[in-house]
């Protein structure tokens, strides 16, 4: 398959999700392959794949397009799917919540042990975080350490990592913490690549905003 036809296919296949986010993953990918000198057509390969995933876990994501202007806290919540599992809005199965964080297992479970955590507050993304949220972040490694030794799997087998825009599902930020790393599957692997342009490890997360990446 020649890299404008896996292009159009992927475009076609962006447009029936969301154009946008498409558009820009395009883009990234196109400056990817070329930065890398890795073969484009493997790297857009892998993205279809990494969509085509998504798209399985898309059914309760917004599809609008987003918003000009900053919407409220208030307005965020209203509309998220993870904001409505912290309120109690929608029910989950939780397995661990304090006063700032709330975990429940992935619906679509990569491995074994694949739990969510998640802040009560509503941020976008791994991205959108600033210098003093570092212990926060800290704090969700830990917490998803503990929650997954709790429920008998073991944080050295663990894979943990966030997604990177426009890479996410769900916007709203959650850490991924799947165990045993070697029980995922082919796709999983790829959708969930720590130092992939999509889904970050903690420990990036935290160097980036030291400000040393
Ligand atoms: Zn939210
Ligand atoms: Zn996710």
């Amino acid at each position: 398959m020649t890299i404008s036809k896996l292009l159009r296919s992927f475009t076609r296949f962006g447009r029936s999700v969301n154009f946008r986010y498409c558009k820009e993953a395009s883009k990234t990918l196109v400056t990817s392959a070329s930065t890398r000198g890795s073969p484009a057509a493997a790297v857009v390969g892998d993205a279809i794949k990494e969509f085509q995933y998504c798209a399985r876990n898309m059914s309760t994501e917004s599809k609008e397009t987003p918003q000009t202007s900053q919407p409220t806290q208030t307005e965020e919540r209203g509309k998220c799917i993870f904001c409505k599992i912290c309120d109690g809005v929608q029910p989950t199965n939780i397995v661990y919540q304090d006063e700032e964080f709330v975990v429940f297992p992935d619906m679509r479970p990569a491995a074994p042990h694949h739990y969510l955590i998640l802040t009560r507050h509503h941020y976008v993304d791994a991205k959108s975080l600033k210098k003093e949220h570092i212990p926060m972040v800290e704090k969700m490694v830990l917490i998803g350490k503990e929650v997954l030794t709790a429920q008998g799997g073991s944080p050295e087998t663990a894979r943990m990592g966030f997604h990177w825009p426009p890479f996410h599902s769900i916007s709203h930020l959650h850490l991924h913490v799947i165990a045993p790393e070697n029980e995922m599957g082919f796709i999983a692997r790829g959708a969930f690549m720590t130092g992939s342009f999509w889904f970050v490890s903690p420990e990036t997360v935290i160097q980036r905003l030291q400000g040393k990446l």
